[in-house]
């Protein structure tokens, strides 16, 4: 079997050298709390204290988004997309702005993608959570997801049901078995939203990468892309504003027979998609960012070059093979 990447070699490296001399410095901050992975911002500051002011307030900001977008937990005072999903069927939920906006992304997306990245497949994905929890608390009983369970999960994704009523601001799943999972999107869009007023900063959201302006000398910040099998460095993008995002097979996944079972799911057939170990995806939004890696992952490379064409966005492919792919145009550039 092919080497898999350890969870925290999965996110893409930056390569920064120190700060400059005589001007501001480079500081770096790092937290565990945010999306389930981690998190590293870099920026340019004055002192430590200015920037640990500065990079607290994009944490602070990110857990907000953290907990609107979460589906396993409820927070006092918050109706979140947990609430959301628990209201499946019985009633509109009011919610954040934000989770509106979000939602109204992932729709656009939805439709863009022709539905390979939908965000209310979640009656799918939690079968294949289940499963990968389970396998990896007890790797000895590891098991797929029941057959018939995937079957019947599949009559309930469709994205055009979910009813989002901007006026009022809610949200409602008039399928009681549907449910919402915005993971493959949520990383990439709420990055891009804490970033927006930021100058000279990097962040790193479990490999969602995202660039709000140069360095302080006006470079750009070089983001290395890592070979899926042997970890080392395929490609280094230059970015000033604009994102790089990973999707990949080793990321999050579970063995059953010696057979690798990953995280993100082909909506056609409720499986694993098998077309790529990684798709790694340049975008001056993170959101779209984020959802296109994940929608190239299910894709094919014609189906996938057709969509960063309308995004104006490019990307790089690994195969099964080990072989690498450019988009048409690439440069590596943002
Ligand atoms: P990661 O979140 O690990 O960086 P992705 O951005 O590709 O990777 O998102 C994968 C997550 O999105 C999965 O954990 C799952 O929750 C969800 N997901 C998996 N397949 C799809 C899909 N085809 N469409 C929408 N969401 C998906
Ligand atoms: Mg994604």
């Amino acid at each position: 079997m092919r080497r898999r990447l350890g969870a925290l070699a999965l996110a893409l490296l930056c390569l920064l050298p120190a700060g400059c001399a005589g001007g501001p410095k480079q500081y770096e901050a790092t937290y565990w709390d945010l999306f389930d992975t981690v998190t590293v911002i870099k920026g340019y500051a004055d002192s430590e204290a200015d920037f640990t002011v500065r990079a607290q307030a994009i944490h602070d900001q990110l857990l907000e988004y953290h907990q609107l977008y979460d589906i396993y937990h409820d927070y006092e005072g918050i109706a979140n997309l947990k609430t959301v999903n628990d209201s499946a069927g019985i009633a509109p939920v009011e919610v954040d702005r934000r989770i509106i906006d979000l939602l109204l992304v992932c729709k656009a997306l939805y439709a863009g993608s022709g539905g390979a990245v939908n965000a209310a497949m979640g009656s799918v994905l939690s079968l294949w959570h289940e499963a990968r929890e389970a396998a990896l608390a007890d790797p000895e009983n590891a098991a797929l997801p029941d057959g018939a369970a995937l079957e019947e999960a599949l009559a309930h994704i469709d994205f055009d049901a979910v009813v989002i009523d901007e006026a009022a601001s809610t949200v409602f799943l008039p399928d009681p078995d549907q449910r919402l999972d915005v993971g493959a999107v949520a990383k990439g869009y709420a990055a891009a939203q804490v970033t927006k007023d930021e100058e000279t900063l990097i962040l790193n959201l479990g490999g969602n990468v995202c660039t709000a302006g140069p360095k302080a000398d006006g470079s750009p910040w070089v983001v290395a892309v890592p070979d899926p099998d042997s970890g080392e460095t395929l490609d280094e993008l230059s970015l000033t504003r604009g994102a790089a995002v990973t999707s990949g097979d080793y990321q999050r996944y579970f063995t059953v027979d010696g057979e690798i079972y990953h995280h993100i799911i082909d909506p056609s057939t409720g499986w694993p998609a098998r077309n790529w170990q990684s798709v790694t995806v340049l975008c001056a939004d993170s959101g779209v960012a984020d959802a296109l890696s994940t929608a190239l992952f299910v894709l094919d490379q014609g189906e996938g070059e057709a969509l960063l064409a309308e995004y104006g966005a490019q990307a790089i492919w690994v195969d099964q093979e080990g072989t690498v792919l450019r988009s048409a145009g690439f440069t590596g550039t943002l």
